[in-house]
């Protein structure tokens, strides 16, 4: 039996008599670790190590922050087959998968450093003064991106590296020069673990400061709660459902100094098929869509839950019921998110207008699995319910036919923000349909042409938000390296000394980064 303390800067702790086991969803039985956890004495040392730390660390260079973040991915890249085996045992996910996930975590945090090192992304903007400026001087204005404070990250059950202790919400506060605590997902404890260790001795071998980072365990909401609430924290990272980030949205904002919350919750991610793509590629269309729906047992915040088309054609339905009953049953991240789908699923199959449309493979069912299923509604009864607008977090879609075009704005009008909305049409249908996009732009923080929303590239460009309750802040994403203006404010200096100023906004440009000078972008030095 292994035993894993808490991480509090360079401390191992396990001051709880409180504990539980790591388990393994798809054999029902514990795994080999066990877990303390974290008590209030322990929260509040993470807290006021955080604190202290923020304040060496905000003020490293891009420089010593992306060597932190390569360090760390470096580590996670040589954690071997002993992360693969555990990761797997927890989330019943295949080797494959963790494998994939485990190199896009490694190359999120290469990606944060490479931004760091290029510098630009502080959004650097000086107006220089004219003091002969009538009626009024103006003055000399300067402005930059700073870290927020120390940030709080809840680990995410369905992606249990790219979304977890060190994935995206992470590796974008630290690349901001925050500090972080992250509150662990008890779905996958023993891989948390794991690359806590690894964020642990990165952080020594670089020189970070202590409590640069934390990770605390608890298979409750307690810790989460108290983290929220604490004063010194001064920002939140969370993916998970509806309920959870909205109850952490609410308690940051009920404390005596809201802070921010960036919350990735809830999204149906909505398929449009206009009539031409639907003749000429129906077929293909409905096999990849099944595929998009059911791959990794639905468990994708992008998992696209609601189909809409106008006309059936093209062997559109016959290939979509062929595909999806070919689909297996499959094991789901935790006992909870499995009753959780077949309580929705059942919910739904119980509403006017809805029926089955057709079930994964049947002979592959169990009791702790989750079968696939699609239902079909009647636009009338879908536009009436908006429970069928919500999401079912799993391998379950709705399929919903529309007579008219203007039925189908009707729809997209009618839709929650989402964070992916997609059409598939061609070239000149997608002209005539472009009062549809601009309904979806409204609606969603990414518009998919011609593909599926699972798979989310991480990038520059990329948009990983939407409006609520996609998230508790559509003005941000998640994914992609713009995720770190969550963890900045800007800050304007007037009238400051040259050499009082950050390196950034000085005269001379030593970082040779971009900069927005009395509205021009360049890299040249001010000569004054
Ligand atoms: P969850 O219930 O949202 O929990 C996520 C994390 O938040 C866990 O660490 C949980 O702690 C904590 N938490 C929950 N309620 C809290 C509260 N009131 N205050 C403070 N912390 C709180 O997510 P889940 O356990 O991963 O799965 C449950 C459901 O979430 C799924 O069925 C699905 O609907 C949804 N989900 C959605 C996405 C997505 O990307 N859209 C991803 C994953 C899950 P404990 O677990 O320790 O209680």
């Amino acid at each position: 039996m292994q035993k894993e303390p808490n991480i509090i800067g360079v401390e191992f702790s396990s001051l709880g008599n409180d504990t539980f086991y790591s388990y393994n969803p798809a054999t029902g039985t514990n795994n080999d670790y066990l877990f303390h956890k974290a008590t209030e004495a322990e929260i509040e040392s993470a807290a006021k190590k955080a604190a202290a730390a923020f304040q060496t660390y905000r003020k490293k260079t891009g420089k010593e922050k992306a060597a932190f973040l390569s360090a760390i991915a470096d580590k996670i890249s040589n954690t071997g087959e002993a992360l693969i085996t555990i990761c797997c045992a927890e989330t019943a996910l295949p080797p494959a998968r963790i494998e994939g996930e485990r190199a896009r975590t490694v190359n999120q945090l290469k990606m944060f450093a490479a931004l760091l090192l290029e510098g630009s992304w502080v959004d650097a903007r000086i107006d220089t003064a004219m003091p002969d400026r009538t009626p009024l001087a103006k003055p000399d204005l300067r402005s930059i991106h700073i870290p927020i404070g120390p940030v709080v990250v809840f680990g995410a059950s369905n992606f249990p590296l790219a979304f977890s202790v060190a994935g995206g919400d992470m590796a974008s506060a630290l690349a901001a020069g925050c500090t972080v605590i992250v509150k662990a997902h008890p779905a996958h404890p023993a891989t948390s673990a794991i690359i806590g260790r690894a964020i642990q001795a990165a952080a020594i071998e670089t020189g970070m400061p202590d409590g640069v980072f934390s990770l605390l365990f608890d298979n409750g909401i307690s810790v989460g709660q108290q983290l929220v609430k604490h004063p010194l924290i001064k920002a939140v990272g969370f993916t998970g459902s509806y309920k959870a980030g909205k109850a952490i949205f609410d308690a940051a904002a009920a404390r005596p100094e809201p802070i921010p919350v960036y919350a990735e919750m809830s999204s149906v991610n909505p398929v449009f098929i206009l009539p031409q793509m639907m003749h000429s590629k129906g077929k293909e269309i409905a096999a990849a869509y099944s595929l998009s729906l059911t791959m990794g047992v639905g468990q994708f915040c992008t998992n696209p839950g609601v189909l809409f088309y106008q006309s059936e054609n093209g062997g559109f339905k016959e290939s979509l019921k062929t595909a999806l009953e070919q689909t297996k049953a499959g094991v789901m991240l935790t006992k909870t998110i499995l009753d959780s789908y077949n309580a929705g699923v059942n919910e739904r199959l119980a509403m006017a207008g809805v029926s089955k449309f057709a079930m994964g493979d049947e002979s592959t069912a169990g009791n702790n699995l989750a079968t696939p299923i699609l239902m079909e509604v009647d636009n009338q009864s879908f536009d009436t319910a908006p429970t069928l607008k919500e999401e079912v977090f799993g391998p379950a879609g709705v399929v919903v036919s529309m007579a008219t075009k203007k039925e189908m704005m009707e729809a997209a009008m009618t839709m929650f923000g989402q964070l992916t909305a997609t059409v598939h049409g061609t070239d000149e249908e997608l002209i005539e349909y472009a009062d549809l996009l601009d309904i979806l732009e409204q609606k969603a923080g990414r518009v998919v042409i011609n593909g599926f929303p699972t798979g989310v590239e991480v990038s520059h460009a990329m948009v990983h938000g939407g409006p609520f309750p996609a998230t508790t802040d559509s003005k941000t994403t998640s994914v992609g390296t713009a995720a770190i203006y969550r963890f900045t404010r800007p800050v304007c200096y007037q009238n400051m000394p040259q050499s009082l100023l950050p390196e950034e906004l000085k005269n001379e440009n030593s970082l040779k980064i971009f900069r927005m000078i009395n509205g021009e972008i360049t890299d040249k030095d001010i000569v004054q």
